[in-house]
């Protein structure tokens, strides 16, 4: 029987020897490079030895790496990476069945740990580099804490104390991963915060604040680099974290290949980039080589745009502009999406390597609003029997309108999504949605102009 014929499962899982033993660093297929981290004093990139305060130094060899095509992965983080890896690629045969669409629909399920997304992919990975240096513990920030507690997670099981700033409002609203983090040994403080020096400028300025993540990272950043032992980790945006993400595109490649099935569109959801960034990552490796050719796509909140209606220029990664420079997509750093925003998502920066990427035009991008968001999410909830993150559920609705249009087509496309995570701690925002007083805001050009006034001048 050769591949063709094989009949695809509901879920393809990989046995433990098929996972990879190496990421992808899709930067080494990248003709035009995206462009580097600026130093925001000198204007000039950021060398190694400039960024080695800030990130543990294996860390900053991959950010500043854009041509070794692989990296292999510790054995420490292989073992740590089965107890919850390989992630299923599941064919959604019942969603496919209940939309009447000839499309074949897939999804990495990356919801299957304590943390319940993707990032803990990443959070090992840099808890284990910053162990191996011989540091105390690392510092971070969180918005809705997912990647706090996946922080938390991998520090647990390291041995290395973590220290996570969270921005505010969830601190306050979302007590329950709050308390996971904890449970993990985790310290927790609100930010902005009177712990460190930016964020009692912040306090100062903007008296009642409930935060932002670009608060969180710029205290992250100081309680990092004002202490002996310690370095700041960051979950999303940053190319290290994208190569870490990068297992979620080879283990679904690998799956895919078994049962001869190639994608003709792949889609993701886009808060940072990391999650979309790794699960492209081998089959944009395929397009920039000429070998194979795929659609990619970017979905977004309407209320924090960056793609959509960024401007793609340099800018700071964090509020308090202590952050290197960075070339992205961005709203400005300055940006905080409305208050009635409950679908996570709200960074308002892209990943340099996806901004590069799509300035190239290489992946498309499409903006959702919230309210169809959590349609899409109770339906899929519904059929498919996951509760997905409302983040993820932004690649949900994509997929879906992807998938009715092969129906009014009748086209057989193969639609693959990244299911990055679960929404059990997102009960707050399903709440307002079942009640129907979830409602949807999308910024004015004059609200954007705003923020991109305070675009640094470089
Ligand atoms: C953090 C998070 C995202 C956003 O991921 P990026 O890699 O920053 O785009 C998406 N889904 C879930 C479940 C998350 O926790």
């Amino acid at each position: 029987m050769n591949n063709e014929t094989k009949k695809i499962p509901y879920k393809i899982y990989l046995e433990e020897h098929e996972m990879p033993t190496q990421y992808y660093n899709v930067r080494a297929d990248m003709k035009k490079k995206p462009a580097p981290l600026l130093n925001p004093g000198t204007l000039q990139p950021m060398t190694f030895d400039e960024l080695r305060g800030v990130f543990c130094d294996e860390l900053v060899k991959q950010e500043l790496d854009d041509t070794t095509a692989y990296f292999d992965i510790p054995q420490e983080i292989q073992e740590f990476y089965k107890m919850y890896r390989p992630a299923p690629l599941v064919r959604a045969y019942c969603l496919e069945e209940r939309l009447q669409t000839p499309a074949k629909i897939y999804y990495k399920f990356e919801g299957n740990n304590t943390s319940g997304s993707h990032k803990l992919n990443s959070a090992i990975a840099q808890a284990y580099y910053a162990k191996e240096q011989g540091l105390k513990g690392v510092t971070t920030e969180t918005g809705a804490g997912q990647w706090g507690t996946a922080l938390s997670m991998a520090c647990a099981y390291l041995g290395l104390d973590c220290d996570v700033y969270m921005v505010k409002v969830s601190y306050e609203q979302k007590p329950f991963r709050r308390e996971v983090m904890r449970t993990y040994g985790a310290k927790v403080t609100p930010s902005p915060s009177e712990s460190t020096a930016v964020g009692r400028k912040i306090l100062a300025d903007h008296p009642g604040t409930t935060g932002s993540l670009g608060c969180a990272i710029s205290e992250a950043v100081e309680a990092a680099t004002s202490r002996e032992g310690y370095r700041y980790v960051l979950g999303s945006v940053l190319s290290q974290v994208l190569l870490h993400q990068s297992i979620i595109g080879l283990e679904t490649k690998t799956a895919m290949d078994k049962y001869g099935i190639t994608p003709d569109i792949i889609i993701g959801c886009a808060g940072g980039g990391s999650n979309l960034g790794g699960l492209i990552s081998p089959f944009m490796g395929e397009k920039l080589r000429g070998e194979k050719d795929y659609r990619f796509i970017a979905v977004e909140p309407a209320s924090c745009p960056s793609l959509t209606r960024g401007k793609y220029a340099y800018d700071f990664c964090d509020t308090g502009m202590v952050c290197p420079l960075s070339k992205m997509y961005t709203l400005g750093s300055g940006f905080i999406p409305s208050a009635n925003h409950a679908g996570g998502l709200r960074y308002h920066g892209m990943s340099s390597v996806l901004s590069e990427l799509y300035d190239q035009g290489l992946i498309e991008a499409r903006s959702v609003e919230q309210t169809e968001v959590f349609k899409a999410a109770e339906d899929f909830a519904r059929i498919e029997g996951i509760l997905p993150a409302p983040e993820s559920s932004h690649a949900i609705k994509a997929a879906m309108d992807e998938a009715l249009k092969c129906k009014e087509t009748g086209e057989e496309k193969t639609i693959l999504f990244g299911l990055t995570g679960t929404g059990y701690f997102d009960l707050k925002a399903y709440e307002q949605f079942n009640n129907g007083q979830m409602s949807d805001h999308i910024p004015t050009d004059e609200e954007l102009q705003i923020s991109f006034d305070g675009l640094p001048r470089v």
